[in-house]
């Protein structure tokens, strides 16, 4: 790219840039967001801040599912049935392992053909700062700049492996889980856990000869949402059976989610939960921050590596060791 086109926009150009859905414009933005840079992280501030208010009421859907399942081909049939309805569609992607292996294998538009070439649509793929708090803070601010660029529909796609699809949860009004059926464990170990945060679990490639052992998997993953303390009043989790790849059951699938906002609109469930997030959300900038500071300010850095060493030998005991740290820190 010339130097002209990597040029540093200033935060006016930007605010009106994203304002104005200029996705080259938004793609920028989001690479400062994404930048630990201390300047960039300054005018990060300032644009979130500026545009903050400009946010759109938007649908938040996270979408999880082990590698195979058809994350991309599902979120490249529903992403463009929902373009074609007069939305905009963002996809954004949570993958903390993406920094290990050099790559990430999430929100990659070679994935999603038809919506990488989608005008209405906006495809990136996971930041790669390595931990899963700053890939978080990471996708959060992106998201706010993608709502902010006119994107009404945020898509935010996760594995299912790890901490990651809590940390998506986090950060979404509807959390949906794709599944496969025929896989004979179906309800043990990590997938209980998923199942918590689920609010639907849609049986992927239900098609062809798959459709019998899809229907099964549906009554059995019914039968063990209906054993699990429903995490919302007004919404009962749902089981649905679709084809990503012949398109099936999308329909279905989107209006589950239309009437889960209504329903959670009514009750004042959606806007708590939000609130609710972004304090959280600060509180877990706080925790960062400070953690930042003790690791980056010397004076305190020089005792904690100190005081490493003695916790190590077995000289100190850890909770001393921590609280003098933070002393340090002269809060
Ligand atoms: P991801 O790793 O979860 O993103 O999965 P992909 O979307 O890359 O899909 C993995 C494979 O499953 C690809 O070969 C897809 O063509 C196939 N696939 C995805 N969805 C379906 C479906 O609904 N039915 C069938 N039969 N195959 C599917």
């Amino acid at each position: 790219m010339s130097g002209a086109a990597r040029r540093r926009f200033g935060l006016e150009e930007l605010v009106a840039g994203v304002r104005a859905g200029d996705r080259t414009i938004l793609g920028r933005a989001i690479t400062l967001v994404e930048s630990d840079a201390r300047a960039d992280r300054e005018l990060a501030e300032q644009l979130l801040e500026s545009l903050l208010p400009h946010g759109l009421d938007t649908h938040r859907v996270g979408i999880t599912g082990v590698p195979g399942v058809g994350k991309s081909t599902f979120i490249d049939a529903l992403g463009t049935r929902l373009t074609g309805e007069g939305h905009r569609v963002a996809v954004l992607a949570v993958d903390p392992t993406s920094s290990l292996t050099g790559g990430s294998i999430l929100g990659d538009k070679t994935r999603m053909t038809r919506l990488a070439r989608d005008e209405c649509a906006f495809i990136r793929p996971s930041p790669s700062s390595g931990t899963l708090g700053g890939v978080a803070r990471q996708t959060r601010e992106s998201m706010l700049l993608c709502e902010a660029a006119g994107f009404d529909v945020i898509l935010i796609e996760t594995v299912g492996v790890g901490q990651s699809e809590t940390v998506v949860d986090e950060m979404v009004d509807f959390f949906l889980v794709l599944m496969l059926a025929g896989a004979g464990d179906e309800l043990q170990g990590i997938k209980r856990g998923i199942l918590e945060i689920a609010d639907l679990v849609a049986i992927n490639k239900s098609d062809g000869e798959n459709q019998a052992a899809a229907g099964r998997a549906r009554a059995e993953y019914a039968g063990a949402l209906r054993l699990m303390r429903p995490r919302s009043e007004a919404w009962e989790p749902r089981v649905l059976c679709v084809s990503a790849l012949e398109e099936l059951g999308l329909d279905e699938l989107w209006s589950a989610i239309e009437v889960h906002r209504g329903l959670l609109e009514a009750s004042g469930e959606r806007a708590a939960r939000r609130s609710e997030q972004h304090r959280r959300w600060m509180w877990q900038l706080v925790e960062e921050d400070v953690l930042r500071a003790v690791r980056s300010t010397r004076k305190v850095k020089v005792l904690a590596d100190e005081l490493e060493v003695e916790v190590l030998a077995g000289r100190v005991p850890p909770g001393v060791a921590a609280r003098r740290i933070v002393e340090a820190l002269g809060l």
